[in-house]
């Protein structure tokens, strides 16, 4: 099976991602995260993608098409994957397109996540997220047992830099402007499947498993 999640930053996303990961035994494939280890590794991809990522804008096109273009031909991609992240912009749908093209493969589902922006600034502000597992956590919605430490490894938690407001505020202008508009592209193909993204974590899934059994 072969996805892609797409909404604005907060929409639940990379929690839904790992849950589908884990029920169907496929990679989730975030940009972002590829990209926040390159950050953290201080390699070429992460010296160059810093800057970007640090001011809430995109990274190039050219950068992540590469990326993605050699991780779907990994093997653990064979049985499918979930793009999570990925397309941002319309030139990057179309080449996706193109690589599943060459590849001879469809994507199965678009799950567009509908969330009111309100609701994402405090998604986004509370948000922790676990350095060696990836695991998030809220806050106030969903706290780890103890303080500053992931309840699944023990790893420590930690806000991501591009988690504040005006950076949010930048990286919601960018969804509106390069994102959204990726609705209207995979609505042309047939494959867009829109959910309320409001909800606690487990009511999202089943409403994500149904749409994709659909
Ligand atoms: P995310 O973890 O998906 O919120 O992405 C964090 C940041 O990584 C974004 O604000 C961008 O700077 C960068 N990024 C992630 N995915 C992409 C992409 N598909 N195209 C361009 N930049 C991206």
């Amino acid at each position: 099976m072969r996805l892609i999640l797409l909404g604005p930053p907060g929409a639940g996303k990379g929690t839904q991602a790992k849950l589908l990961m884990k029920k169907y035994n496929i990679p989730q494939i975030s940009t972002g995260d590829i990209l926040r280890r390159a950050v953290q590794d201080d390699n070429d991809l992460g010296r160059k993608a810093k800057t970007s990522m640090d001011a809430g804008s995109l990274v190039p096109d050219e950068t992540v098409i590469g990326l993605i273009r050699e991780r779907i031909r990994e093997a653990d991609c064979a049985r499918g994957f979930i793009l999570d992240g990925f397309p941002r912009t319309e030139v990057q749908a179309e080449k996706l397109d193109e690589m599943l093209r060459e590849l001879e493969l469809t994507i199965d589902a678009v799950l567009d996540f509908s969330v009111d922006a309100e609701e994402l600034v405090l998604r986004l502000t509370g948000r922790r997220t676990c350095r060696e597992c990836g695991a998030m956590f809220h806050v106030d919605g969903r706290p780890p047992k103890r303080s500053g430490v992931c309840d699944h490894c023990d790893g420590a938690l930690y806000q991501r830099p591009d988690d504040n407001q005006a950076t949010i505020t930048k990286r919601m202008e960018v969804y509106e402007k390069e994102t959204a508009p990726l609705k209207k592209y995979y609505s042309q193909q047939g494959n867009l499947k829109t959910l309320e993204g409001a909800g606690d974590t487990e009511q999202i899934f089943s409403r994500v498993c149904q749409l994709v059994s659909s």
